[in-house]
């Protein structure tokens, strides 16, 4: 049984689970989304974003202009709360801003409904979070495989893939274990391997080695940098002022505003 169809059963007891797209392999063709070759991935333009609080309207984004082309590795600093997370949230289109316009691999999502939407992140996303979001009832190697089982992606090789992916993060051992039986920085790294699965032209990271001791983190930014030398383009947010400096680009937001860019 794939891993989908066993979750469809975890879920629900049934192989029809509403909440879960189908997307079965050959039948990708809902909707045709541009890819870009060159130009930017990542196009925020003018981007406010207001949450609703009990005490009224918080602005958390205050007009983010933010261009990220192809290739290129983005690190993303900032005290907590300065938006970092509500700023990727924005372009992977898990919440939308309350201003302005994203377009990433140049497809407007806001255009995009929710069932396209899926389609479109699972294709061209690859997204790291910050608190991993593992499903606890599949094990690792089954975690790393949805994304796969969803995009209809390496029909017939969907585990070896997976194994692959693992042993580059250094946890194969892991594999046949549960999230919550494994640590938190295999956890993080079983995250990224998942992130990897469909190969996609964008990663965006949330805190990718906040649980990681140096060396693990050190082996996980170096397979960032090779990821980038093939052409991916990477966006990782970070508290470690020593990666972010061995990063290309670095932004750092305060209140809801880009400060400064630096280019190393
Ligand atoms: P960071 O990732 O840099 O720590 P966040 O993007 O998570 O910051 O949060 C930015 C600001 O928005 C913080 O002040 C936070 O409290 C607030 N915030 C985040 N999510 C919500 C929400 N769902 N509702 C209200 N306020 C929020
Ligand atoms: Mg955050």
């Amino acid at each position: 049984m794939g891993a989908l169809s066993k979750i469809r059963k975890r879920i629900n007891g049934s192989s029809e689970a509403a909440t879960i797209p189908h997307h079965p392999s050959g039948t990708m063709s809902a909707i045709s989304i541009p890819q870009s070759t060159n130009g930017s991935m990542i196009d925020l333009r003018a981007i406010k974003k207001a949450y609703e609080t009990d005490a009224g309207p918080f602005l958390a984004l205050k007009g983010i202009d933010l261009q990220v082309d192809k290739g290129e590795f983005v690190a993303v600093v900032g005290k907590s709360g300065s938006g970092k997370s509500t700023l990727i949230n924005m372009f992977t289109g898990i919440d939308h801003p309350t201003e302005g316009e994203v377009v990433v691999a140049q497809t407007p999502i806001r255009q995009l409904d929710e069932g396209q939407m899926a389609q479109w992140r699972g294709r061209n996303l690859g997204i790291v979070f910050q608190f991993f979001q593992l499903l606890p009832t599949l094990t690792v190697v089954e975690n790393v495989m949805i994304p796969m089982d969803l995009a209809g992606k390496y029909e017939g090789h969907r585990l070896e893939r997976a194994m692959f992916l693992l042993d580059q993060v250094g946890i194969a051992d892991e594999a046949y274990k549960f999230p919550a039986s494994i640590s938190g920085g295999e956890q993080q790294r079983a995250a990224i391997a998942r992130a990897l699965a469909n190969d996609p032209p964008i990663l965006v990271a949330d805190e990718p080695t906040g649980n990681l001791d140096s060396r693990t983190a050190e082996s996980v930014f170096q397979l960032f940098e090779s990821l980038v030398a093939e052409g991916k383009t990477i966006l990782m947010v970070t508290h470690d002022g020593e990666l972010a400096g061995r990063v290309p680009r670095t932004i750092t937001l305060a209140d809801g505003l880009i400060i400064s860019e630096t280019k190393n």
